[in-house]
């Protein structure tokens, strides 16, 4: 098929919402390493990895071998028979976990969606409480739970609204609802969370969910003291504190395998997805074992913990700690940071940079004064990176955050070549 018959065939049989990037949407036929090839032939290298998922790099070798060799042994058995990859990828990630004297357990399910709904109806099963708290700008997933957790009114289709979820201010510095700076704001947003519970809930709460950095809203990235000030509010009201790492798990934040290890407190339950297995559709949730002990009621999940799925997943854990990927994302990622730092000097229609390890954003504005959003700057962006062989991303609730997120095998020598695109790309964009 040509890319034209796709781009038709994708028009006339997709629900309209499976929305691609670009005005003429790409269509990849192959990839490798931290390279994607389109139908024309054109290569691009790769700066957003599927949305932060294909973490050890496209068709990796290793990953590959184990994967298609478990596929030819056993493909499918569900999870009502144990198997050996299930245990080994459920002890692994246990052995990652936080520390906590009573050990964690895991519910592996296909998707980010379904790892926060569970962890969501773990939190409520395990304190009996129904409210929960969510942050503004956060994603949450398609599932009915999820998605009414997310901040960001373009995901949320009218009518779809259930009740108990209350969103939070989000730790948006660059846009402090309150009209604060860090720190003289001394955590404002963190502390309104009080306010909320003791006003819109019944004061009982189940949970609160927050991303350490928030990936679909534009990598807002909370300051260092935030989660140390809301969490213990949450605790106050009986609530439990759920991590989403679904895009800033396995290393991407460069210092720790857990987003949430920056911010120095310990999550009661976690959420995981995309790079957990580079590409295989993986959610896993995990819960200390005395919330986990709670959940006694029936539970199937067909394809959670698929042998294949599994093992791919193994093998991506295996590649990010053999080749020290985590130490990868710090250090490329540091110098990624540099570079994009050396850009807004250049160029002011970056607002700001901000974001840990190799997960960077430029948030594009009309003026640096008055901070308004320029979605179309970022869709020129878009389309002069395409042009010169990039793939980036794109999100935010204005759609004008630029996301930048590699594999993390990437290197000096690709952030150099993604640095110079975007150079010239945000020299094109600004005059055109
Ligand atoms: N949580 C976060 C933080 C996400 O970014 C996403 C996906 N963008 C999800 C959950 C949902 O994941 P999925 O698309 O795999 O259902």
């Amino acid at each position: 098929m040509d890319a034209n018959t796709i781009r038709a065939k994708h028009k006339q049989f997709l629900f309209p919402n499976v929305s691609n990037f670009y005005s003429e949407s790409l269509v990849p036929v192959k990839a490798q390493g931290m390279s994607v090839w389109d139908s024309e032939g054109k290569k691009y290298l790769d700066f957003f990895a599927g949305i932060l998922t294909v973490s050890v790099g496209h068709c990796n070798p290793k990953v590959v071998e184990e994967t298609a060799a478990q596929l030819r042994t056993l493909g499918h058995v569900s999870t009502l028979y144990p198997t050996e990859p299930i245990v080994r990828m459920a002890e692994k990630m246990a052995s990652l976990a936080p520390a906590h004297p009573a050990g964690w357990k895991l519910m592996f399910t296909s998707s980010g969606s379904e790892a926060n709904e569970t962890s969501i109806l773990t939190a409520k099963v395990a304190t009996g409480a129904q409210d929960m708290i969510a942050l503004r700008h956060s994603y949450g997933g398609r599932t009915a739970t999820a998605l009414n957790m997310m901040g960001h009114k373009s995901y949320r289709p009218r009518g779809s609204e259930i009740p108990g979820i209350k969103h939070a201010h989000a730790p948006y510095c660059y846009r402090c609802d309150f009209g604060l700076t860090y720190p003289s704001c001394e955590m404002r947003c963190a502390k309104d969370i009080e306010t909320l519970i003791q006003t819109e809930t019944s004061g009982a709460v189940a949970c609160f969910i927050a991303e350490p950095i928030m990936g679909v809203g534009g990598f807002i990235t909370p300051p260092k003291e935030y989660f140390q000030v809301a969490v213990p509010i949450i605790k106050k009201y009986g609530g439990l504190f759920i991590a989403d790492e679904v895009q800033t798990g396995f290393g991407r934040t460069g210092n720790h395998m857990w987003g949430i290890d920056n911010y120095g407190v310990t999550p009661d339950i976690m959420s995981f997805a995309k790079g957990i297995a580079n590409g295989a559709p993986v959610g896993a949730t995990m819960a200390k074992a005395e919330l986990a002990d709670k959940q006694t009621y029936s539970s199937i999940a067909t394809f959670g913990g698929n042998p294949v799925s599994m093992i791919q997943a193994l093998a991506t854990l295996s590649v990010i700690e053999n080749e020290r990927l985590v130490e990868n994302s710090k250090v490329v990622g540091g110098y990624l940071r540099d570079g994009l730092n050396a850009l807004a000097e250049r160029f002011t229609q970056i607002g700001e940079v901000r974001g840990m390890g190799l997960m960077q954003a430029l948030e594009l504005v009309k003026d640096r004064k008055t901070k308004e959003p320029d979605p179309q700057g970022a869709n020129r962006l878009m389309e002069a990176t395409r042009k010169r062989g990039l793939l980036i991303g794109k999100g935010g609730l204005y759609g004008n955050v630029m996301r930048i997120a590699p594999p993390m095998i990437a290197t000096k020598g690709d952030v150099d070549d993604a640095l110079k695109i975007l150079g010239e790309s945000l020299g094109e964009s600004a005059t055109a």
